[in-house]
């Protein structure tokens, strides 16, 4: 079986539809056919400020979030990134193989820090993407399940492992992005020309499928559209429009084309109300069934205990040849 590996973080306690639509929901389906990886990635978390108590539950609640939406502790292999410490041992060998100017091109780092400000931008968000190089070689991932805005990320870890083998001899497998074109980037519904972000978002642009049902739906029904009346997937002169029939067609495993016919003649009003109630109606069971994992959390540190120690025997072997192949001394 192939093998996936991906993440997501505890970056705030719910995780948004874009997250799901472009990432988890694959990760999903994966699990099926894949030899499949998948971590909460607290560390990664780390590169913006967190308060420690809320760092904590969050990763409890997103672990209990990706269950909710059916991965499956027996057919994946789930766990806590921090869980397994070769992922930052990894990491320091690709961080001394990474240009300084190769890494001052990633495009998500300059808009981080561009909204922190420099003085608060710390050197752990410049490094994380080599860190997300180490967390995808070290199991050998043949596929990364994301969202759009990860492209150049394993952009970076193709090239690192392709150095890393020229140099060294070949050791890593050289991954590629599984990325789905039509919901590889869900847009903030406030500005429907940037993606929905867990730090970056106003509450008002994300819908956060944890969010009280009243809630999602107001948020849907002041979604920013175009003054037109037309109901018709055009992303560059209908972003807002296009951002809800996607998310439409996909929670209605439709395509564009039959929820365009659906709305034809009809306005956006009719759209937006009907677009809540499907998220409200997909939101609802997710909701209970995340409630029920956080309820008994003996259970799901075990679960997770389970998956790291799954995980780091996989890692552990990958960093052993890793570390032998650039000449480190193996120590007693
Ligand atoms: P943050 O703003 O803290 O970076 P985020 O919303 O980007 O949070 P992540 O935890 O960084 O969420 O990403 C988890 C997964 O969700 C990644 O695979 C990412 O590509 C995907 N993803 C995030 N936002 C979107 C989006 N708007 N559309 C599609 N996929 C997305
Ligand atoms: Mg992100």
């Amino acid at each position: 079986r192939p093998r996936v590996l991906s993440g997501i973080q505890p970056t705030s306690g719910s995780f948004h539809i874009g997250n799901y639509l472009g990432a988890v929901r694959q990760w999903v389906a994966l699990q099926e056919t894949h030899d499949a990886f998948y971590m909460v990635v607290d560390l990664h978390a780390l590169t913006l400020p967190q308060d420690p108590k809320e760092l904590q539950e969050n990763t409890r609640l997103a672990a209990a979030q990706l269950l909710a939406t059916g991965l499956d502790p027996d057919r994946c292999t789930l766990f806590v990134q921090s869980h397994v410490p070769e992922h930052t041992q990894l990491s320091w060998l690709m961080e001394c193989l990474t240009g300084f100017g190769e890494a001052s091109r990633m495009t998500q780092f300059k808009d981080k820090s561009a909204r922190q400000g420099a003085d608060r931008t710390s050197v752990g968000l410049f490094t994380y993407p080599i860190l997300q190089v180490a967390d995808i070689l070290i199991y050998q991932a043949n596929q990364v399940p994301v969202g759009e805005d990860q492209r150049q990320h394993i952009e970076l870890t193709r090239n690192l492992a392709e150095r890393f083998n020229g140099r060294y001899g070949k050791i890593f497998t050289v991954p590629e992005a599984y990325i789905l074109r039509e919901t590889a980037k869900i847009f903030d519904l406030q500005d429907p020309t940037v993606k929905m972000s867990k730090s970056a978002s106003s509450p008002k642009g994300i819908i956060d499928l944890l969010d009280d049902p009243k809630a999602s739906a107001k948020k849907i029904k002041s979604a920013v559209t175009d003054t037109g009346t037309e109901i018709r997937f055009d992303p560059e002169n209908k972003p807002g429009i296009s951002n809800l029939l996607t998310i439409h067609a996909t929670l209605t495993d439709s395509t564009i084309a039959e929820v365009e016919q659906k709305y034809s003649g009809k306005g956006y009003g009719a759209l937006k109300t009907d677009l809540a109630e499907i998220v409200s109606d997909w939101a609802a069971p997710f909701r209970a069934r995340t409630r029920e994992y956080l309820d008994d959390p003996e259970t799901l540190d075990s679960l997770l205990a389970k998956g790291a120690e799954k995980a780091r025997a996989v890692a552990a072997e990958t960093l052993a040849q890793a570390y032998d192949k650039v000449g480190l001394l193996p120590g007693k």
